[in-house]
């Protein structure tokens, strides 16, 4: 068994931030195993980012060539990553954390009766791999090691966890290419539902402007979009908002929802429940807006701001929008 892959999506012809973070977790097993890095990249722009990937620390970069359309990628990829692990036997293959890895990984554990640990925030090598997850809300620091029978281990890696790598001086990768063939697509089961979505992913933005119960309907995220828009921020959501219908619930974040780790994390009419505050607890600087001076979230807060939030929002939004066109 040998060899760490990591397993990359381009779109737009660019790659998510996260994927030079997981080129930092496979360097940190590969160079602890004297294993070699392998990153297999697929989707729109791939083949242009295949130099940078080598610079930044792959030994490799296997172009996945899809047919399809979206849709029918995850299946396409799932079965092209299937194949060449059949060949090639690599000991760990690593995943972006997202819904096209929780789809792919997994049927893809169970076709190479791997082992599967999924939201990964730290890796080690002492004899075998080493993986770290926060379960219970952060709570627990649990260490697992794959079982002994396992000859592959698939993690998927939560986004902001690692370092992002950089590029090197000098430092190349070979490029090959594969064509995912639809006979090996059919022999994966996998499925992902995404929504179109022009906005800044939520689980890597660096600003989230987020509502709760106290923004009352679909029409009060729109208040909050347009200061989203001004900052380039991601947009997120407390659980009652997604109870309600109000926003989808890819927006959700807490414990129950998804993590992230902005610098600025601006909450707007949520009271602070352990629940959500579980999920933005990695915030650098996080902003409350609540008309009620007793919130909880106050006394986590950097920042507070004591008002409506229909009125404090759009005046936010106004001033930034000032700010920087001026
Ligand atoms: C097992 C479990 C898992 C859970 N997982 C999650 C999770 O992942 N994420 C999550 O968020 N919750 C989760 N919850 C729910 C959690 O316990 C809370 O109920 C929830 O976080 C509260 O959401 P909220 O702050 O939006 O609503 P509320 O607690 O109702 O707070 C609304 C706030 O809005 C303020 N407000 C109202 N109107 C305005 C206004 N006009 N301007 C300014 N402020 C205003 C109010 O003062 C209040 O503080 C979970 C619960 C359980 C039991």
């Amino acid at each position: 068994m040998s060899g760490i892959w990591v397993c990359i999506e381009a779109g737009n012809g660019e790659l998510r931030g996260v994927a030079y973070e997981m080129i930092t977790a496979a360097r940190t097993l590969a160079d602890a195993a004297g294993q070699q890095v392998s990153a297999l990249v697929w989707g729109e722009g791939a083949k242009d980012n295949a130099d940078k990937l080598g610079a930044c620390g792959a030994d490799s970069v296997v172009v996945i060539e899809t047919a399809g359309d979206e849709a029918g990628r995850p299946a396409e990829v799932g079965g092209a990553v299937a194949q060449l692990a059949q060949e090639q036997f690599p000991s760990v293959v690593l995943f972006a954390d997202g819904a096209f890895a929780r789809s792919v990984a997994p049927a893809l554990a169970q076709k190479l009766n791997a082992a599967y640990v999924g939201d990964v925030v730290d890796v080690a090598f002492d004899g075998a791999p080493v993986f770290t997850r926060l379960p219970y809300s952060g709570k627990v620091i649990e260490q697992v090691r794959p079982a002994s029978g396992a000859a592959t281990a698939i993690a998927t890696i939560r986004p902001k966890a690692f370092e992002a790598a950089e590029p090197q001086e000098g430092r190349t990768a070979g490029v090959s290419t594969f064509a995912a063939t639809p006979e090996a697509a059919a022999r994966v089961l996998c499925d992902v539902i995404r929504s179109v979505s022009e906005r800044v992913d939520l689980s890597e933005a660096d600003i989230v402007v987020s509502g709760g119960r106290g923004v009352k309907g679909a029409e009060g995220f729109k208040v909050l979009e347009e200061l989203a828009d001004v900052l380039g921020a991601a947009v997120g959501a407390s659980r009652p908002a997604i109870d309600e219908g109000w926003i989808d619930a890819q927006y959700q974040v807490g414990q129950t929802g998804k993590t992230v780790a902005p610098s600025l994390y601006i909450a707007c009419g949520i009271s602070g429940s352990i629940q959500h505050m579980a999920g933005i607890s990695a915030s650098k600087y996080i902003v409350a807006i609540n008309k009620d001076p007793e919130a909880e979230i106050f006394a986590q807060a950097d920042y507070g701001i004591v008002a409506d939030l229909f009125e404090a929002v759009p005046l936010l939004t106004q001033q930034l929008r000032d700010m920087l066109q001026a």
